[in-house]
């Protein structure tokens, strides 16, 4: 049986675009998975010391027979492939990708907690999220559109297709 997942994306450091579409790229090739939907990128403001390049942002949704772990580990090896270093906390990375959401699965372990918590707070992860999903609801029942309503876009420019320069305003 395989589960609707969504995956947050984000990059600021080695051609941010270049960054994400790779990353796209390896998701789709996964084992047991599917490729269902990629939002439209974003570019945002970077939160986090000193002063960061902006980030690219956007959402896909696979459908995977992976169990979490087993997802999370090959997000993890993405990660590394591009050459993400964990350097500071916060601080720029060539790829970050997040498990914002596996079905309607609720987890809190060591090394998973699932809704990830940006998912509420950010609003990179939100309006791409809601650009594919408008009608999904939460594990806690609270529906995109509700999360929608109350954030705001301040810091986020949404990209036209194939459009990767420019500022945020
Ligand atoms: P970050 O530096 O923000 O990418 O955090 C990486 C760590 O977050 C990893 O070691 C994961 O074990 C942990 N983690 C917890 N929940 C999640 C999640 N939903 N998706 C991805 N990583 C997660």
């Amino acid at each position: 049986m395989r589960t609707e997942v969504y995956i947050a994306l984000g990059s600021n450091l080695n051609s941010p675009p270049r960054q994400v579409q790779r990353a796209i790229s390896s998701l789709a090739r996964l084992p047991e998975t599917k490729l269902i939907h990629t939002a439209p990128w974003y570019r945002s403001r970077a939160i986090g010391p000193g002063k960061q390049a902006d980030y690219i942002n956007t959402v896909v949704s696979i459908a995977t027979a992976l169990t979490p772990r087993q997802l999370l580990r090959e997000l993890q090896a993405i990660e590394n492939q591009q050459g993400r270093k964990r350097v500071v906390r916060w601080g720029p990375r060539s790829i970050d990708l997040d498990i914002l959401l596996f079905g309607k699965r609720t987890i809190k372990s060591k090394i998973l907690t699932i809704p990830h918590p940006h998912l509420t707070r950010r609003n990179f992860v939100i309006y791409p999220l809601a650009d594919i999903a408008p009608d999904l609801v939460l594990p806690d029942t609270t529906s995109v559109q509700k999360l929608l309503a109350n954030t705001c876009a301040e810091g986020i420019v949404r990209l036209k297709a194939g459009e990767t320069l420019g500022s945020t305003g």
